[in-house]
Parts: structure tokens; C-alpha cells; sequence
């Protein structure tokens, strides 16, 4: 390979493969570089929220995603017991979620990648990055049969998840961490139709939330706190049926289905890292890793896909230096992010909600609008701030 790029992206799934695609389309050399080959399912639950598909629908991806028969999510229901809180989770514009599987979805955007003029090699292990005179200056890693190659570029991106190998070698700095909180378990399974709903049970210590998917099938996670790690992990099934069976009426839902897979479990850290430094950049998990609760993983990199993308286009086209650019890049991610990480880690405890949220609730509970702001925070679409300056909640609040 040996030969020179603009950009060498390292991971290319929901950050990855969209930032080589953007930065091939505005007429760069890129090479973008998975260990997987594709299609390709990872460890993921997988709701697309609102503001996620938005952006599928502006790289003129959406139609592609709707042809692969993927059901749309049109309402989002939040069950806490004694209140169900339904609403919209998205505008006027964007007003549906997906679940698509990610063996669906990485795909499409592996080969949009790939359209847009992307050099794309599947099966391609990172080994190393190489760095002269404290830069980086491209990668070393070897192909599916063994065979060691190297690249260079301006820049190294690593779109290569939470354990990202580009983060570790460039030594990227981890700020703002907070420890494993929740253990999530799912399993597919026939025979619950969900009709556009995606729903979500709150109970103490213990949590559950379905969507459908393609083929029939519905996705069905449940979480209970990382404290129990150890004593609940000898049965993984017999928690997650019990986490279940806290709601009798969704378990008699259940009762009629079919788990048509294994249970797959995984409990996440949660951290920012710096996401730029001499020569390289991050984004996606490798950025920007929390817990999968509030379900933002993918929009959040499709999110940060673009503004990567638009940011190393600015520093090539000279208009400010690489730092200067790259800063922005960073304060802005961690602006717009941070209520929504607080709120994820809070929910992440399984907790229940403090007493002056339970009353909010409450308050809001058959008030259309303010339960459309309600589902709109949780699914990333107005931010917490956003949900709590606005005028039908202020005075919601005052009253509860
Ligand atoms: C249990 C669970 C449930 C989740 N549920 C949701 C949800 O419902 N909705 C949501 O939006 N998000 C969810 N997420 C989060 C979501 O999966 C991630 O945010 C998203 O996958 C991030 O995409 P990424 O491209 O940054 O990283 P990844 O999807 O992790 O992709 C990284 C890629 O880099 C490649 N790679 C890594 N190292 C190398 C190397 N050295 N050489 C070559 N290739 C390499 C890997 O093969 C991989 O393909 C969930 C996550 C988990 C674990």
C-alpha cells in the first residue's frame, strides 16, 4: 500500500465509515480500514434516534435504509409504574426513529463510503500508528492474509471505538470518566409487534426497553445495576426474565413470543477524550464513550462524523491551523454533550427519579405537549436544559 492520503480513518462503522464518506465527497484521498469485514454485527443494542436519522436523510441514506424494510419508530412510551409518559421523539422534519440491525446499517454506510470514492479495505488490522518528529503520519497493520502494509496521511482518524487503538498510541487524554453503572442484556425475539412504539419500563434497580427491527423481530434489553454484576452473572436469563416479569403485563405480552437468539450482555465506561492532537483526530466511541441507556452512541457519531469532517476540510483549506480548528472541535462536542451525559450516567444508576422529578412527571402526565418535550429530551433531540427553560415545563414545575 504504502502510498499517501489526505485522511486514513481507523473503524468503519457509525463514525467511521460517515466521516470517510464526507471527506471523500468534498474531494479527498481517503483510506478507511476495519479489522471486521462487512456485513459485519457488533455488540450494540441499536434505536437510531430522531436527530440520527436526520442525518441519514441529509447523505441521502434514509431511502436506502427504509428499502431494507426496517418498521419506523413513530412514538416513544416511558412506563415508570404508576405514570406512562408517550410521546414524539423527534420535528417536524425528523419525526421518526429506527432500529435497524447493525449487520443492516454498517453496511450501508461501509458502501456509501465506498461510492463516494473512499479507498476501503475490509479485514485490515491497525497494528500501530507511525509517529516522526512527535507527529503522526500514518498507520501500520496487517491484511486479512497476513500481509504487513503501512499508509501515511495528513491525518490519522480513529473512528476504532471505545478501546480505540489510535486513542491509546497517540496517548489521548481521558477526562470527565465515570465508572461502569448499568449491565445491559439483549435478545431478539419473534412475535412481539411493537407498531412503530419504543418502549420503556422504569423500575426500581431495574430497567427494560424493546423496538422492532427488521425481519419480525424485536429487540429486548433489560439492565440492572453493575453492583450485581457478580451475583446475577451465574444466570443471565433468569435475571433478565425476572427484570421482566416486574411488569405482569408485558410479560404476558412475552409469554406469546419466541427469543429467537442468545443473550448478549455488556456494561460500558463512560469518558471523554481529547479528540485531536499532532496529526490526529478521534471520533465516535473513540471520542466520546457513555453508557448505552439514553441510546445516543449512533447519532452522536453520525453527530460528530460531520463536524470531524467539516473541521479537517477547514484546516485543509487553510483557513486556521489544525489546533485552533481541532479546539473548536472539541469544546463544541463537549457543550452540546455534557447535560445529555449527566443525564445518561444519573439514569445509568437505575436510581429512581428524585422526588422533584417524580412530581414533574406527574405533572406532565396527559399534557401532549410537555410529554413530546419529555420524549424529545430522552431521545436527544432538545437537550435537558432545552426541556427545562421551556415555557410549558416552567410552569409545569412551579405548579408540581
Ligand atoms: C450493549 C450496547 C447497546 C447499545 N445500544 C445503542 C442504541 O440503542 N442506540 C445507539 O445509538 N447506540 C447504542 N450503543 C452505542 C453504539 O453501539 C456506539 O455508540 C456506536 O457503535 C459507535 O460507533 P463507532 O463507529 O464510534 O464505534 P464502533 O461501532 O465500536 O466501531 C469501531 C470499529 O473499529 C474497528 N476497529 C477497532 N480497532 C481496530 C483496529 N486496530 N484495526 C482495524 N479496525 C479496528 C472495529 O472492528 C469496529 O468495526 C450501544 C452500545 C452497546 C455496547
Amino acid at each position: 500500500m504504502d502510498k499517501a492520503y489526505d485522511v486514513i480513518v481507523v473503524g468503519a462503522r457509525c463514525a467511521g465509515s460517515p466521516t470517510a464518506m464526507l471527506l471523500a465527497r468534498r474531494g479527498y484521498r481517503v483510506l478507511l480500514l476495519d479489522r471486521a469485514t462487512f456485513p459485519s454485527d457488533t455488540l450494540s443494542t441499536h434505536v437510531v434516534q430522531p436527530l440520527g436519522v436526520a442525518a441519514l436523510a441529509r447523505w441521502g441514506l434514509l431511502e436506502r435504509l427504509v428499502a431494507t424494510g426496517c418498521p419506523p419508530i413513530h412514538s416513544y412510551a416511558f412506563d415508570f409504574g404508576p405514570v406512562q409518559i408517550t410521546g414524539s421523539p423527534g420535528t417536524a422534519d425528523a419525526p421518526l426513529a429506527y432500529c435497524p440491525r447493525r449487520i443492516v446499517l454498517d453496511k450501508l454506510l461501509l458502501d456509501a463510503a465506498a461510492e463516494s470514492g473512499t479507498d476501503v479495505r475490509e479485514g485490515f488490522h491497525v497494528e500501530d500508528l507511525v509517529i516522526e518528529d512527535a507527529r503522526v503520519v500514518g498507520i501500520t497493520g496487517r491484511s486479512g492474509d497476513g500481509q504487513p502494509l503501512s499508509a501515511r496521511a495528513q491525518v490519522v482518524v480513529g473512528a476504532d471505538g471505545r478501546n480505540s487503538l489510535v486513542a491509546k498510541a497517540a496517548g489521548a487524554e481521558t477526562y470527565n470518566t465515570r465508572p461502569p453503572l448499568l449491565v445491559a442484556h439483549y435478545a431478539y425475539w419473534s412475535g412481539l409487534p411493537m407498531n412503530g412504539r419504543f418502549e420503556t419500563y422504569i423500575r426500581p434497580q431495574r430497567g427494560f426497553a424493546c423496538a422492532e427491527t427488521h425481519d419480525g423481530l424485536t429487540m429486548l434489553v433489560a439492565g440492572w445495576p453493575v453492583a450485581e454484576l457478580e451475583d446475577n452473572k451465574r444466570d443471565i436469563e433468569g435475571n433478565y426474565l425476572k427484570t421482566i416479569g416486574l411488569v405482569p403485563a408485558f410479560a404476558e405480552r412475552l409469554r406469546g413470543a419466541q427469543r429467537e437468539s442468545r443473550i448478549f450482555g455488556a456494561s460500558l465506561p463512560n469518558f471523554f477524550r481529547k479528540p485531536y492532537g499532532n496529526g490526529w483526530a478521534l471520533v465516535g466511541d473513540a471520542a466520546y464513550h457513555k453508557d448505552a441507556i439514553t441510546a445516543q452512541g449512533i447519532a452522536d457519531a453520525f453527530h460528530e462524523a460531520e463536524r470531524c469532517a467539516a473541521a479537517l476540510d477547514e484546516v485543509f483549506a487553510g483557513a486556521a491551523s489544525f489546533d485552533a480548528v481541532m479546539a473548536t472541535y472539541q469544546r463544541g462536542r463537549d457543550e452540546r454533550v455534557g447535560p445529555m451525559y449527566d443525564l445518561t450516567c444519573q439514569l445509568a444508576t437505575l436510581a429512581p427519579p428524585p422526588p422533584e422529578m417524580q412530581r414533574l412527571i406527574g405533572a406532565i402526565h396527559g399534557n401532549k405537549k410537555a410529554m413530546d418535550a419529555f420524549v424529545r429530551m430522552n431521545a436527544g433531540t432538545i437537550s435537558p436544559p432545552e426541556f427545562f427553560a421551556s415555557a410549558s415545563i416552567t410552569s409545569l414545575m412551579a405548579a408540581a
